[in-house]
């Protein structure tokens, strides 16, 4: 492989300012650059399959920097090496090759006809929650910008070939925690709501996170535009410690102040996201518990019965328990719906996420 080759980066990872300013250096206009983001995030299959629909300036830049041997840029196009459909066919899950052989996890959910992509922003995840699979895998690396934009192209074109229509919601819930790779995501979602490309709107666009608290802090402070969801699942720092290493970092008082400061900042509803575990975090008092810890913040909850993972043996709260636990919030007068439990039967329901087949690189 050529040292050209090595270091040669995606188009897709980047910002449409930084593809305009490359072309310019070699000469080109911004119209090329708009013809070139419009096939990279727009409606195009890939540029792949088809050169030649450029105007003749914008065909030989990309014939000696793309489709040459040893070009300096490559395209993101993930390889689909397995496709699982839910057995109501609402859900599918497909396992996608990256680059270097590794391979992620992106799911698609149809509720009502329309669609929702759960996508993933790392390879593992380095949080180490005891009862999600992606935790218990560990960490390899992060996603760049190309390859989570590269998942949201992946299911447009799904969605275009099989549904005739366009993705309306998209969850960063997918393997990994997206702010432990805050500016890869950011950059990312940039492109992905940005209207000459996949164009989805923001307030349908959300961040799951496990808690990493300067980074909540960062985005309220930069006027992040996309909807956080927090994965809270316990009402003081014993009980979320010991479903969450990582909730050793920060103590619960910061976790709260950082929902706390983002209310005020943003003032956009947080989504709680709290995963029943039975005898866990399922009684009557932590219920109360967690009345009293969320009281005065603008909270939506949502309760994701424990899907279950091989290594984890704990199991999901009983329908009744579940119940009386979402009655005590909603007495509280807080919002509280159940997440559906989608996609099971083929484990893509939250946290069962893995690579399945063993990295080829
Ligand atoms: N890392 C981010 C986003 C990915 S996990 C986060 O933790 O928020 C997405 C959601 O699935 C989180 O709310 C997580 O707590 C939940 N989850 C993980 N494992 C689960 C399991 N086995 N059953 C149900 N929900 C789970
Ligand atoms: Fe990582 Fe989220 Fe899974 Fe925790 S729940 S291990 S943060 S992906």
């Amino acid at each position: 492989m050529s040292n050209a080759v090595a270091q040669s980066r995606s188009l897709h990872d980047l910002s449409f300012a930084e593809m305009q300013q490359r072309l310019a250096d070699d000469g080109l206009n911004s119209i090329h650059a708009r013809a070139l983001w419009r096939s990279l995030h727009g409606h195009a299959d890939t540029l792949e399959i088809m050169p030649g629909n450029f105007l003749r300036p914008l065909q030989q830049w990309l014939e000696r920097h793309l489709y040459a041997d040893d070009a300096e840029f490559f395209v993101d196009v993930l390889e689909t090496v397995s496709e699982t459909q839910s057995s109501d066919g609402m859900t599918r899950k497909f396992l996608l090759k990256l680059r270097d052989g590794r391979t992620i996890e992106t799911v698609l959910m149809g509720y009502d006809g329309r669609f929702t992509a759960c996508v993933s922003t790392q390879v593992g995840c380095a949080m180490g929650c005891v009862f999600c699979a992606t935790g218990q895998m560990g960490f390899t690396r992060h996603l760049r910008p190309g390859e989570i934009i590269a998942q949201v192209l992946h299911v447009q074109r799904v969605l275009r070939q099989h549904h005739h229509t366009r993705l309306r919601n998209l969850v960063l819930m997918g393997m990994g925690e997206p702010l432990h790779n805050y500016d890869a995501v950011m950059k990312a979602l940039a492109t992905i709501a940005d209207v000459r490309g996949p164009s989805l709107s923001k307030n349908r666009i959300t961040i799951s996170t496990v808690g990493l608290v300067p980074a909540m802090r960062r985005m309220a402070d930069e006027g992040c535009p996309y909807n956080l969801a927090l994965s809270l699942h316990g009402a003081d720092d014993a009980q979320r410690q010991a479903l969450i290493p990582v909730g050793k970092k920060w103590a619960m008082d910061e976790l709260i102040e950082a929902c706390r400061h983002y209310d005020r900042t943003i003032g956009k509803r947080i989504f709680i996201e709290w995963t029943l575990i039975a005898g866990k975090n399922d009684s009557a008092e932590i219920a109360h518990q967690l009345v009293g810890l969320l009281h005065g913040i603008n909270v939506h909850i949502n309760l994701i019965p424990l899907n279950p993972t091989a290594g984890y043996a704990g199991s999901a709260t009983a329908h009744q328990a579940s119940l009386a636990f979402q009655r005590i919030l909603r007495d509280a007068g807080y919002p509280v719906t159940f997440r559906q439990r989608r996609g099971i039967d083929v484990a893509a329901g939250c946290g069962q996420l893995k690579a399945q087949h063993a990295a080829s690189a």
